[in-house]
Formats: structure tokens, C-alpha cells, sequence
């Protein structure tokens, strides 16, 4: 299949685009403390410059534009940056995901986030200890997750600073590992009940019926959560790899593109 030809289109409506990803970033370079906002560029998250969808721009100083450029940024932070951006204002917020290195044989992969491998060849499921906040005024019930998952191809290889464990967990969800590309939800029997402006955490145990299934390093993957409360809306989790470091062909796995 021939490639299309990937041509830059100028932006519909740029000043107020820019406008809306400036309040986006509250004025300030989502990668430094720079506010020089009246040289800030657009960036196009999936290096595609004829996608002018919103969630595909970012708006950053020229520094750190051309850090991605060269790969300093890595396209993973950028992504992340953005998801974070996104759900910086909505009900539920993302802290942070790490897994039970106890009761587990996975660990993080040094200085990528969110990116997990499974220690030495044991098949052992991952366990995931998701932090997250309630900012609204009201009780929240958890009361379903989605799972996507991508199998990555063999040969992607990465890092991630394990992040602070302040809550205990206070529920463990065993959740099947999904077909390729599909998304399933699971619906809660035990809803998680998260009160207002509190911070909570709970556990999601990844299992499948092939122990083979999570086995290194011939079996990598993405996994694209989203928690549902009050079975209204979600919050989208930032991409989490497994026995991977690296993945990001398909941004639209992750609603942003
Ligand atoms: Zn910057």
C-alpha cells in the first residue's frame, strides 16, 4: 500500500487555536518555566503536519520544540504531557501507576514512565497500583474499566522512576488480558466508592489463561486503561508498556489522534 503523502496544511482558525492550547498549558511551556508565550510554536504530537486536530497539537517554547525534534523530549513524555494537559480540569484525575513489586515479578524499566518488565523469564501476572484523585464535589463510584491492549512487535525496547506508594490499595480488580486491538470494558461487581477531593488507590491484577501470554521478551505490549465512574464518564490512563519501552505508531489508541 502506498503511503500518503503527508502535507503540511495551515491551521483553521489559528488564533483561536492557539489561544485555547495557550489556556491548555496555562501560559507557562508544559516542559519548562518558560512564559514567553508570544514565540511559543505548535507541535504536531504525531509528527503528521496536516493533523490539525486539537488533541494533536501542543503548544510549547521553541527550546523545548526542538528537543523533540531531536529526540531529547522523548514522543512518549510528549504524549503523556498531553493526556495529563487534558485531564489536568476533569473529575477524576491520574496520579500515577506502578506495580506491587511484592506480590508480583514485575518491576519498572529505569527512566521511562509507566513501563513495566517481568523479572527473569517468570510469567507471573502484573498487579498495578493505580493512584488517582477525585476533584469534584461529590462521591464518585468506580464502575467499570476498559481495557485495550496493542501486542507490540518483537524488537521495541526503556526507563521509569518508581513513583511514591502513599496509599495502600484499597481493592484489587483481577481483569482479563484483551484480544489485540480490542477494547473490552469490565463492569465492577464492587464498586469502588472515592469521595470527594481525596486521593485513592486500588489494584488491577492483569491475568490470562496462557501463563505464556506476559513472558519476555517475545511478548510485549501497550495497554490503553480508562476507569469509569458512575457509569458516565472515563479517565483515560497514559499508556502503560509491558516488557517494552517504547511504542507509539498509533496515537489514535489513545484517543488523540
Ligand atoms: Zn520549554
Amino acid at each position: 500500500m502506498m503511503k500518503k503523502r503527508k502535507l503540511r496544511t495551515s491551521i483553521p482558525q489559528l488564533s483561536k487555536v492557539k489561544a485555547e492550547l495557550q489556556k491548555e498549558i496555562g501560559s507557562v511551556c508544559p516542559f519548562c518555566e518558560n512564559n514567553d508565550v508570544g514565540h511559543f510554536q505548535i507541535h504536531h504530537i504525531d509528527e503528521d503536519p496536516s493533523n490539525n486536530e486539537q488533541n494533536n497539537l501542543l503548544f510549547l517554547c521553541p527550546t523545548c520544540h526542538s528537543k523533540i525534534t531531536k529526540d531529547d523530549i522523548s514522543k512518549k513524555d510528549v504524549i503523556d504531557k498531553k493526556l495529563n494537559l487534558r485531564n489536568r480540569n476533569s473529575k477524576v484525575q491520574f496520579i500515577s501507576v506502578s506495580v506491587d513489586e511484592e506480590n508480583c515479578s514485575w518491576r519498572p524499566i529505569e527512566n521511562v514512565q509507566n513501563s513495566f518488565e517481568a523479572v527473569k523469564l517468570k510469567s507471573l501476572f502484573p498487579i498495578f497500583n493505580f493512584s488517582l484523585i477525585n476533584n469534584s464535589d461529590k462521591t464518585l463510584l468506580l464502575t467499570g474499566i476498559k481495557l485495550k491492549t496493542r501486542r507490540l512487535p518483537i524488537g521495541l525496547a526503556g526507563p521509569n522512576v518508581p513513583l511514591p506508594n502513599i496509599l495502600r490499595p484499597s481493592i484489587t480488580y483481577k481483569i482479563k488480558m484483551t484480544l489485540d486491538g480490542k477494547t473490552i470494558e469490565t463492569i465492577l461487581k464492587d464498586e469502588l466508592e472515592v469521595p470527594s477531593t481525596r486521593a485513592f488507590k486500588f489494584q488491577i491484577e492483569l491475568y490470562d489463561d496462557s501463563m505464556e501470554t506476559f513472558k519476555p521478551p517475545f511478548n510485549k505490549y501497550a495497554l490503553f486503561f480508562e476507569f469509569g465512574f458512575n457509569n458516565d464518564f472515563y479517565t483515560e490512563i497514559p499508556m502503560i508498556l509491558l516488557n517494552s519501552s517504547e511504542y507509539y505508531e498509533e496515537l489514535k489508541y489513545y484517543s488523540l489522534a
